[in-house]
């Protein structure tokens, strides 16, 4: 494993916490590995994510959403009942294989898992790989639906991770709860990551849909320009699609934000 430490002190010190955020990344061929481990027919995809979730040492639970399909929960107990939520949906639409859409945000899931248990985490990691997004974001308004009020009150937030790997890192800001996008872009800056915002209002939707109409804090990223806009839910979604740099990048920013997240919150 490699160990990289960054010194967050100028991150940490708004919040009084003048603390080393350190973390054991995974190695950028795993996480390749991880993403090539998508390329199966649909039908088989839920069981991959499933399979990957426990080789990364979690016991996933499947949430049936229908009769064919449902989401895939990982949970890291910390020691609040807070929740952080992060998502991202392992069906795809079109041909390909959807390894951008979104095998990229699903089975970084399983990695974050791994990422963040080396230590003693402060809030509840919730991981979950929705199904049937495509058919209109069916899995996470299940999700959703299904949550207690006490359930949807001990989310401090929820991350979704579509589309990522086409290049650097881009944040839907007008889908975004704007203090979380403040923090992500101070952890990026930290760590010297570049971050845009490319809003994508006008061509589609995502999970944090569901999550925005119970007034639960938001985060959307994904990687996704014009320029690439043309990959999703076409043959060219598959995994020579995705930069390998860029998506070890997204890894890093997504694993220190959460690591973060749970240190100052
Ligand atoms: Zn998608």
């Amino acid at each position: 494993m490699l160990r990289l430490s960054i010194f967050a002190a100028a991150l940490l010190a708004a919040s009084g916490h003048a603390q080393k955020l350190a973390l054991d990344l995974l190695p950028e061929p795993l996480l390749i590995k991880r993403l090539s481990e998508g390329q199966v027919k649909q039908g088989l995809r839920q069981e991959e994510i499933h399979r990957v979730f426990e080789e990364a040492g979690c016991k996933p639970v499947d949430q049936p959403i229908d009769h064919s399909s449902g989401n895939v929960v990982c949970t890291l107990p910390g020691e609040t009942g807070s929740e952080i939520v992060v998502g991202g949906h392992f069906d795809f639409a079109g041909q390909g294989y959807g390894i951008v859409d979104d095998w990229s945000g699903a089975a970084l899931l399983p990695s974050l898992y791994q990422t963040l248990k080396s230590q003693p985490r402060h809030h509840t990691f919730v991981l979950v790989s929705f199904g049937e997004e495509e058919r209109g974001l069916f899995g996470s308004r299940w999700f959703v639906k299904h949550l207690s009020p006490g359930e949807r009150a001990d989310i401090l937030a929820f991350m979704n991770l579509e589309c990522l790997g086409l290049g650097h890192v881009n944040v839907w800001t007008t889908r975004s709860t704007k203090s979380l996008v403040l923090s992500l872009n101070q952890v990026a800056h930290a760590l010297s990551i570049p971050l845009f915002t490319v809003n994508v209002d006008r061509v589609g939707d995502d999970d944090t849909h569901p999550f925005l109409g119970a007034k639960i804090p938001v985060l959307s990223i994904h990687s996704i320009t014009e320029a690439t806009l043309p990959v999703l839910h076409s043959p060219a979604d598959r995994l020579s699609a995705v930069k390998p740099g860029s998506y070890y990048e997204s890894y890093r920013l997504v694993a220190f934000y959460l690591a973060w997240l749970d240190a100052v919150d």
